[in-house]
């Protein structure tokens, strides 16, 4: 129950409102007013609500936590009007059969109230100014930006840098299923700073999930998958914006929810799932990061349009029913770390396919086993026959039709205008020559080369300028070329 009160809290009241026969753990919270604020001294306050919309919104606040963590009453009641220093602002009561549901119910109160409740305070100061104060946004909690502490060993990747930083925080990644592969995916991308993630969960929290569905406690058994874990990664990134679905994936609401994202997820486990938002993602052009684990062993497969094989060149002729009386891991055993890896392998993808990283991703299959280490790359080119890919590749390298274009001989590259600057790849330790010689593996510095002007690479042996030339030109630097050798 939530309430709105202009009159003083008594707490011992509403813990007498509370008591219950079966609860054995009554976890009480009080907000009080403190007689200072960033720094300045603080003489009273006071609470202004939109009424009908805070009781709105408490009241769903209430009933959420309830759902998130069966077994525990809540009652919340916020003050309006003015109030003196010590004075309870808010106070919460959680009752409950155990204290540990207890506790993260009332965390979880705290924490919406903060961010959701339309109720804004006035500080008056002992200079007799006065100021509106947002309550829900704390210095603390503010958006992260590219030169903020929370990101700064990651915007230091040159790969990554303040430009790179800024395309995560405009994305948007949708995470199907938020189980052994969703719960590290979601908490990796979470601390990445995407800026709103989408998951997509009907089902419910076993005790059985517990062994490798780590953003879950056991205080949480029963909660709604969706919403415990939207609950969770906002503890661990406050700026992200999660949007919690309680459905599961099907046919009718697959294309729905994959619009409108940037790169999609797919943790599901079985295989009816798989094809669905396969064919949503392929349908809409959204890339697709897949993964499925297998007791010691997993796949890992990018899925975009145009390049390599689709799902239905790795599994033809064959339907989903089939495939889930073999491969599934919906009731199989799992080797927890091994869906922990590929669940961690999937944000990385996607992080990659976000920042430009990886232009080869989608051609290839990747197997694991974590009972020997391995790790076995394979190409995965599309099928001539094929219903969905339609048009078979050729065995080409990536990019190829973009290869007259990037690879120049030399009197095409000395006759282009602008002159381009002349750059070899070549490592510390391996002689340039005249050129200025620039690391392969600098490819943030290449890049911001380009920017400046036409870029022509060289090499010793032709290969690595090539490729890079390619990568370059395929994130939209059309200005790079490669000295052709013959
Ligand atoms: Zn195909």
């Amino acid at each position: 129950m939530f309430e709105l009160t202009a009159q003083s809290i008594d707490p011992a009241v509403l813990s007498a409102r509370l008591a219950r026969p079966d609860a054995g753990a009554l976890v009480v919270f009080e907000g009080r007013v403190r007689n200072h604020h960033l720094g300045r001294p603080v003489t009273h306050l006071g609470y202004e609500a939109f009424d009908e919309l805070a009781r709105a919104e408490g009241d769903a606040i209430v009933a959420e936590t309830e759902r998130l963590h069966p077994g525990a009453h809540v009652l919340c009641v916020h003050r309006t009007g003015t109030l003196g220093i010590g004075d309870i602002a808010v106070w919460i009561g959680v009752a409950s059969a155990h204290r540990d549901t207890g506790f993260a119910a009332c965390r979880h109160v705290i924490e919406e109230i903060k961010r959701r409740l339309p109720i804004w305070k006035k500080e008056h100061h002992p200079d007799g100014a006065a100021e509106w104060v947002n309550c829900t946004v704390e210095p603390a909690r503010s958006r992260p930006t590219a030169a903020d502490d929370f990101h700064a060993r990651q915007v230091a990747l040159p790969e990554i840098g303040a430009a790179g930083q800024a395309r995560l925080v405009a994305a948007r990644v949708l995470i199907v299923g938020v189980g052994g592969l969703g719960c590290p995916a979601a908490l990796y991308l979470a601390g990445a700073g995407i800026g709103r993630l989408t998951l997509v969960d009907g089902g419910r929290i076993e005790r059985s999930n517990l062994h490798r569905q780590l953003l879950f406690t056991v205080a949480e058994i029963g909660a709604p998958k969706a919403l415990a874990a939207a609950a969770r990664l906002r503890l661990h990134a406050p700026a992200l914006d999660v949007v919690a679905h309680e459905t599961n994936l099907d046919a009718r609401n697959a294309r729905a929810l994959v619009a409108g994202h940037d790169v999609v997820l797919d943790c599901t486990d079985n295989f009816a799932s798989r094809f669905i938002l396969h064919d949503a993602c392929h349908a809409l052009g959204v890339p697709l990061v897949s993964a499925a684990v297998h007791r010691f062993e997993g796949t890992l497969d990018v899925f975009r349009r145009g390049e390599g094989g689709c799902v239905h060149c790795l599994w033809p002729a064959r339907r989903a029913d089939e495939l889930d009386g073999t491969g599934n891991c919906a009731a199989g055993p799992v080797f927890a770390p091994a869906v922990g890896v590929l669940g961690t392998l999937q944000a990385s993808e996607a992080l990659k396919l976000l920042l430009g990283l990886d232009a080869d991703a989608a051609r290839r299959t990747t197997l694991v086993n974590l009972l020997d280490n391995s790790f076995l790359t394979i190409a995965r080119p599309a099928r001539a026959d094929c219903p969905v890919c339609g048009q078979p590749e050729t065995a080409a390298p990536a990019f190829a039709a973009d290869d007259a274009a990037a690879l120049l001989d030399s009197e095409t590259l000395a006759a282009l205008d602008p002159a381009p600057r002349v750059v070899c790849l070549a490592e510390p330790n391996e002689t340039p020559g005249a050129t200025e010689a620039i690391s392969p593996h600098d490819v943030a510095r290449l890049r911001a080369l380009a920017a400046e002007g036409p870029l022509a690479l060289t090499c010793r042996s032709g290969v690595r300028s090539a490729a890079l030339a390619r990568l370059l030109r395929a994130e939209g630097l059309r200005n790079v070329y490669a000295l052709a050798r013959r």
